[in-house]
């Protein structure tokens, strides 16, 4: 939504609570689509800062939330503070709510089986309404792409979700997504890892402190640790590069 928003390092971030998303995108899914939500967190805004192909994904997108506490923190140094953080796999779990809450069919595309049946499993257990379009996994040949997007098309769901991890899933979005005949899309990242409960989610505690990351670097280091120490090294390099360049806040 263009009328509030927080450039973050480059990136121009929603300033809306979890609760306004909901209805944001409650609004777009009832005035068609196709629109897409990104989240953002550091590694992001760094990818995006050196990729001109996912910078221009990032600008179509209809919304923009901040999935990770360094955003947030970020936003408030530069004196823009954000409402709060609004986490894609919360806000994802929300959204799926909203959709069995009215009536919209909904597609989950991404994962790995396993992980895809189970969180239509669970979210068919919690929500009864639920209209599940359909679901499939995220691992096929790129050329395969336009097959998949129309069997989603076939399939009539209003709301996709895919999670394939960054930047592979903003790029399908952005690509796809009219093909699929969707209203509304977001990228979900491991979440169907996490709420199928193939992957432990960081205790409540560390979600609440913002420290989800470190669940995440202790349970895999060797993975995550680039990622996280260089990547947040260089995101607090370009913050600060723009508090500089506006003269210090
Ligand atoms: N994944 C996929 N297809 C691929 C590669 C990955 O569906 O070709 C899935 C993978 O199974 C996992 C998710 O993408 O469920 C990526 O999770 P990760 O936590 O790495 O994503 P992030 O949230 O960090 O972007």
């Amino acid at each position: 939504m263009i009328a509030n928003r927080v450039n973050v390092a480059g990136v121009e971030v929603d300033n809306l609570s979890e609760t306004e998303a909901v209805a944001v995108v409650a609004a777009l899914v009832e005035a068609g689509g196709p629109h897409y939500l990104c989240v953002i967190n550091a590694a992001k805004a760094v990818a995006a800062s050196r990729d001109a192909r996912l910078r221009a994904v990032l600008k179509r997108a209809a919304l923009v939330t901040a999935d990770g506490m360094s955003v947030v923190w970020a936003a408030r140094w530069l004196g823009k503070p954000l409402k709060e953080r609004v986490t894609g796999i919360d806000l994802f779990a929300r959204l799926v709510q909203e959709a069995a809450r009215r009536g919209w069919s909904v597609f989950f595309f991404g994962a790995e089986d396993e992980s895809v049946r189970g969180v239509v499993e669970r979210f068919r257990r919690e929500h009864a309404t639920l209209r599940v379009a359909g679901w499939r996994n995220g691992y096929f040949k790129p050329s395969e792409s336009a097959a998949i997007a129309e069997a989603i098309r076939r399939s009539g769901a209003d709301v996709l979700f895919v999670a394939m991890g960054s930047p592979a899933q903003e790029y399908w979005i952005a690509e796809h997504m009219e093909l699929t005949g969707a209203r509304f899309a977001m990228g979900v990242g491991g979440s169907f890892d996490h709420l199928s409960g193939r992957k432990p989610r960081a205790p409540r505690w560390m979600q609440r402190t913002g420290l989800e990351w470190l669940h995440r670097l202790l349970r895999e280091p060797r993975r995550l640790w680039r990622r996280y120490l260089l990547g947040n090294a260089q995101f607090i390099r370009l913050v600060v590069g723009q508090r500089r360049h506006r003269g210090g806040a």
